[in-house]
């Protein structure tokens, strides 16, 4: 069995660099025919056989068993319903295995990841006339966090090969009114927390991670949430872990975590004592129950999601035109929202991005771009910078700056040219065959890129 499945790997290795003729001899004999086959001929697109029926890759998302209805109907009969009912309710329990699947002392589950970010901020004492540094290559609800706490968000520009927080970029933008680091560990894979910690460090600012994306990912023997003062787990239903809505805020500094607490409980502190501005951003039940049912094959499907990825970017070494997401030193599991890889169109004959994906798609293989454009090229930007309340909190000199500071080249170039990804929280669940499938489409239009664009 594992010798089978190595050749194969081989097999498709070879192929991208080596004629295809000369290929076919040996492959018989490895009894990978069909694989071959499948990447020769014509283009989809140009009215060939595609690689794949098309339709989605994967198990039915999100991840439903016996245990988890179980759980929900255990639930619903129990009447408890509502956290505070109970010592030892879902979200409670949910809150102590979590931490302990992660390695981190405290867990305060929230209504979503952006309640979990905004309790962050408010409960670092985050506010008008303070700046927090982030990535523009991200959910809204990273930025969304920042601006209910009537902060403001400072987008730095992010590497081109990583997508994440480019921590060059970030110690140019720290000033007086610099508070926090917000870094987002995009598609589950984690930023360079090393630098980013250091500036942080250098310059006494708080780091909240924004891991919504980052279930069990690991980095330099830690998990990803854990590295900075706080962090933040989003549970919505495409996250690799997810029960519809819910979040969460993990940490180590036992006070810092009841403050979170406290503040996710509209200022209730757990002791019934009413102490400071907070929305209600409980995590309720029923939530909860869906995130416990499902605990049992939590870090299976993290472990096939890995063994998945770490065998697509073996097999796409070899083509130059389509490099994974790079990953910095330290870097050793990922949680895989998307998969993410950079298009060089110079490798395609000069074929735009969108044909490219065209041409993948009409071979059975949907790939995307993941967000339409980066979050400073968004309309909110002019809102808050029409708001008298932002007038006052800050000068019309730094706000001038701000606006300026919306130059960003290079999260302007991954949204508008490069990023080609898939979700992986359930794609990457698939067996072995669809991930070749996946690098069969790929490699096919690689190879047929001259009959992609006759003129370029
Ligand atoms: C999903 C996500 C959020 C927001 O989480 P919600 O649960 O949708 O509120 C924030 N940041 C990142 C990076 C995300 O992917």
């Amino acid at each position: 069995m594992k010798k089978k499945a190595l050749s194969r790997r081989k097999f498709i290795t070879g192929v991208a660099g080596a004629s295809l003729a000369t290929a076919a001899g040996p492959l018989q004999v490895l009894g990978s025919v069909t694989i071959l086959n499948r990447r020769q001929g014509k283009l989809a697109l140009l009215g060939g056989e595609p690689v794949r029926r098309a339709g989605p890759i994967g198990p039915p998302w999100p991840y439903v068993d016996d245990h988890l209805v179980d759980t929900v109907v255990k639930t619903t009969k129990s009447r408890i319903w509502s956290r505070v009912q109970a010592a030892n309710g879902t979200v409670p329990s949910f809150e102590k295995e979590f931490a302990a699947l992660i390695g981190t002392g405290y867990c305060v589950a929230t209504g979503s990841g952006t309640q979990a970010l905004s309790t962050c901020v408010e409960a670092l004492g985050i506010g008008p006339g303070d700046e927090v540094i982030t990535s523009p290559y991200t959910d809204m609800g990273t930025i969304s966090s920042i601006l209910t706490s009537r902060a403001l968000p400072v987008m730095v520009d992010v590497d081109p090969d990583s997508y994440q927080l480019d921590p060059d970029e970030v110690e140019k933008r720290i000033n007086s009114n610099t508070r926090a680091i917000m870094p987002v560990h995009i598609f589950g894979v984690a930023a360079d927390m090393e630098h980013i910690m250091a500036i942080a460090r250098k310059h006494g600012l708080k780091v909240i991670e924004d891991a919504c994306q980052s279930h069990l990912a690991r980095y330099q023997g830690k998990g990803l949430g854990t590295i900075g003062d706080l962090g933040c787990f989003s549970f919505q239903a495409s996250k690799p872990v997810a029960c519809g809505e819910g979040g969460a805020v993990v940490g180590n500094d036992q006070a810092l975590m009841d403050e979170c607490y406290t503040v996710q409980n509209h200022g209730t502190s757990r002791k019934g004592s009413n102490e400071t501005i907070g929305p209600k951003y409980r995590m309720n039940e029923f939530e909860g129950a869906v995130l416990m049912g499902q605990f049992p094959g939590i870090r299976e499907r993290f472990r096939i999601r890995n063994e998945n990825a770490n065998y697509l970017r073996d097999k796409l070494k070899d083509l130059p035109g389509l490099v994974p997401q790079k990953h910095y030193p330290g870097t050793e599991s990922g949680a895989y929202y998307h998969f993410g890889m950079t298009y060089h169109k110079d490798h395609f004959n000069g074929a735009a991005r969108s044909l490219f994906l065209k041409a993948v798609a009409a071979e059975g293989v949907s790939l995307g771009s993941y967000i339409r454009t980066g979050l400073h090229r968004e309309p909110w930007i002019d809102h808050i910078l029409g708001l008298e309340s932002y007038q006052k909190m800050y000068t019309a000199a730094r706000l001038k700056e701000y606006k300026e500071g919306m130059h960003l080249p290079n999260c302007d170039r991954i949204s508008d040219e490069t990023m080609v990804s898939f979700w992986g929280s359930g794609t990457l669940l698939a067996g072995k065959d669809e991930m070749d499938n996946i690098v069969n489409a790929i490699m096919k239009v690689y190879e047929n890129r001259n009959a992609l664009i006759k003129n370029p």
